[in-house]
This record gives C-alpha cells, structure tokens and sequence, in this order.
C-alpha cells in the first residue's frame, strides 16, 4: 500500500494586496482546505485517485471563489463557458467537456465521457448528455456572481481579453487536482471558466487532454493553469510528462523547462505534478499561485505566495 496523496492549485496569478491579507485570505485557504479535505476523505476510505480528484474539484467549482463552476468569468457576451477534463494514469481513460452552460460540476460532466468513444464532448450536446447521465443540472444564471458581473462590465467592448492572471483582475483561476491513491494510481483532473472577455466558443488548454491535464502511472499527473492558449499551443500537461520519460529529466527541472516554453511562447502560470513516488512540485511564474496539498491522514498544507506553506487545522 503506498501512502495517498493529493495536492489542487486554485489559479496562477496575482491576487489584489487586500486579498492576501486577513479575512479574504482565510476564505481562500479554507476554501483550498475544504476541497483537500474532500479528496482526502475518498483516498482515506481506499477510493480511486480518479474519484479523489473529482471530488477535490468539484468541491471548488462549487466555491465561487474560484473560476470554475460557479463563480466563473464572463464570456464577451455576458455568459458563461465551462470546461473540464479528467485523466486516469492507470489506464490512460481521458474524460473531457467543453462549452458547459448547465451541468453544476462540469468535471462530473467530464467524468462521464470516460471509456466512450468521443474523449470531448462541446457545448448543448456536452450538457445535455450530462443531463441524461443524472447529473444535477442549473439554470446558467447560478454560474453567474455579482463580482464576476462588475468585472465583466469593466471590460466589455474594450476588446480586452483579461487574463485570470493580470493585476487588474481580482484573481482567482482555474482549479486542478492530482492524486495518487493507496494502490498507487494516478489522475489529474481541471476545471475552468478559461479567460475574461474570452469570445465566446473559445476552448483553451483545460479540457484538452495533454495540454492542460495529463496523468500516467508510469510518469506523473499534471493539471495546470495560466494563460491557456500558450499551454495548449505547447502540448503543456503531456510535455512536462515527455520531459521526464523520454529525456530522463526529473520532475522540477522537466516542470520548469516546460513553464520557460510558456513563457516564450508569450503565456505564464502554473502547473502542480505528481511523480509516482511522491514526488510533488507546485512551481509557477506568476507571483503567485492558490495551491496545496495533504498526504494520508495529514492536515492540509496550503500556499499562495511563493514559498509558503501553511497548515490548516
Ligand atoms: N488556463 C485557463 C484558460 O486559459 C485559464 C486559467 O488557468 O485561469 O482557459
């Protein structure tokens, strides 16, 4: 039996001053403590990495506080796109959704195209096939929140896209988990509302299996966030992983050279990547990024500016 691990980042970028700083900054930790917390529990009771996963990021597209689920950024036109993906490292079953306006948690929605013939689902057709599989499902006004309101309204007809990750936006971004559970399987699952202002119909890195999730036994699990269009154009999530098997190069030094690429292809953010012995690494480029992470019956650890690593009882 090998000891559970699981570890989830909230979104590269940099938070307001004000936001990282008591009381916001609490609600934003408890809030990384509840989805580990939730996670945890599933690997505790001898769950799969995959159900851990899921669970961890659906736990956080249910906190508004992030963007994914509800809470998310506004398209161009006021609405809001959902997408996910999830990855089984111990047989290789992708499960992604795209273009999501009605399934509450769009990473259920993702899970359910695991083992079909079609890995991505997009737009009605995704939400209705989630819909028939029994998931819970919401008018797209639930997504919607006041802040995301005022932020949208500060962008509209500027043609600006507002990156989750600027210092004009309030950041909370994408989430993503990766675990490895008791028999020593790995998943990697994310969830975004992708970009502010994005026009609508635009799929970033997120629910591309290989670009913004990944996860193989014999390698690693990855889930990033940042500016998506620059991970996807990289094959970012499946990189770091080419990196580590192909070259031999160990994980931070295969995660870093992969975030430099990011960078010169015009993109910053972050990734978390679990190797199969353990092995855990957060690194990003951006000031700051909402992770964390919680090993077998552990307390939570979480982080938002570089270096920290604060337990939560
Ligand atoms: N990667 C996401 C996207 O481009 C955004 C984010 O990570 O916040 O859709």
């Amino acid at each position: 039996m090998k000891d559970c691990i699981l570890a989830i980042h909230g979104g590269a970028g940099r938070l307001k001053d004000s936001q990282t700083r008591a009381p916001v900054r609490q609600d934003y930790e408890r809030g990384l403590a509840d989805a580990l917390r939730a996670g945890q529990s599933i690997l505790f009771a001898g769950g799969g990495a995959v159900d851990a996963v899921c669970a961890a990021v659906a736990v956080l597209e249910d906190n508004e506080l992030f963007n994914a689920g509800r809470g998310a950024v506004l398209c161009s036109n006021g609405e809001v796109e959902l997408s996910a993906s999830v990855m089984d490292g111990n047989d290789g079953s992708v499960g992604a959704m795209a273009g999501l306006r009605r399934v509450r948690n769009p990473v259920i929605g993702a899970r359910t195209m695991m083992g079909h013939m079609h890995g991505l689902l997009f737009g009605a057709e995704a939400d209705a096939r989630a819909e028939r599989a029994g998931l819970e499902m919401t008018a797209p006004d639930y997504f919607i929140t006041d802040r995301r309101r005022a932020q949208w309204s500060e962008l509209r007809g500027t043609g600006a896209i507002a990156l989750d990750h600027s210092d004009r936006d309030n950041v909370q971004g994408t989430v993503g988990a990766v675990a490895r559970d008791a028999q020593g399987n790995l998943a990697a699952a994310t969830s975004t509302g992708g970009l502010a202002n994005q026009l609508p119909g635009r799929v970033g890195d997120t629910p591309i299996v290989g670009a913004g999730t990944w996860a193989d036994n014999q390698v690693c699990a990855v889930s990033t966030t940042g500016k998506g269009d620059a991970f996807a154009q990289l094959a970012f999530a499946r990189r770091v992983a080419d990196l580590i098997e192909l070259t031999g190069m160990n994980v931070p030094d295969a995660a870093a050279a992969a975030l430099d690429d990011v960078v010169r292809v015009g993109g910053e953010g972050g990734c978390i990547v679990l190797a199969p012995d353990g092995e855990l690494h957060q690194p990003f480029n951006t000031p700051q990024m909402l992770r964390g992470w919680i090993t077998g019956a552990g307390q939570p650890v979480v982080g938002i500016l570089p270096g920290e690593k604060i337990e939560i009882a």
